[in-house]
């Protein structure tokens, strides 16, 4: 299936200097959302392609309650389903460990993680000629914003889901391939 990010979506349009990604810039280096119109607008706009006919992953949408009940209606517009919500269920703590150490590889594009990555997976892109780039807004004040927007306004929809029948909580700390495991269980895949 392919993963349709938001977050990705806005990062590419911020790198090309398009008009929404100047206008999503300032919200995105302070971690606050991005204006429901906008973030619409591009997922409406990318489930219309037909790489997404079998299926599609999102990743990072909804993160409101506003943006899940348009959701609805674009999937009705579009005759698509969601058939399943998945909250990976991760300590605090972890969570910052995850996002104040997450580098990407600048030369295969590897995602990997100071803190937890073998070292021989970080010295492989060192010598690869590759350097260890930073997202911009994974620094720890825009971190800490990130997750109290999440708290206020991200959050609700755990309930939202888990009232609709769709939400598939998976244990999300430890390895990999053992989350990986857990989400095909939860998933029933
Ligand atoms: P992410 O890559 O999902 O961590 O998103 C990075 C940033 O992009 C967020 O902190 C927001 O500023 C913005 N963003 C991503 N997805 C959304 C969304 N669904 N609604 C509003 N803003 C978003």
């Amino acid at each position: 299936m392919v993963q349709v990010s938001t977050g990705d979506l806005l990062r590419a349009a911020v790198a090309a200097g398009t008009e929404l990604g100047r206008r999503a810039k300032a919200a995105m280096d302070a971690g606050e959302l991005v204006s429901d119109e906008i973030v619409l607008g591009m997922i409406r706009e990318r489930l219309r392609q037909p790489d997404t006919a079998s299926g599609f992953i999102l990743d990072g949408f909804p993160r409101n309650l506003a943006q899940a009940n348009s959701l609805h209606e674009v999937l009705a517009e579009l005759g698509k389903e969601l058939e399943a919500v998945v909250l990976l269920d991760v300590d605090l703590d972890v969570l910052m460990k995850r996002l104040t150490g997450r580098r990407t590889c600048s030369k295969t594009g590897k995602l990997l993680n100071i803190h937890f990555s073998p070292q021989s997976e970080i010295d492989e892109c060192l010598a690869a000629g590759g350097e260890l780039v930073q997202r911009a807004d994974d620094n720890e004040a825009t971190i800490g914003n990130r997750l109290a927007v999440y708290r206020e306004q991200t959050e609700p929809l755990i309930d939202y889901y888990r009232e609709s029948g769709l939400l598939r909580t998976v244990a999300g700390e430890g390895e990999m391939g053992d989350i990986y495991a857990r989400l095909k269980t939860a998933l029933g895949v």
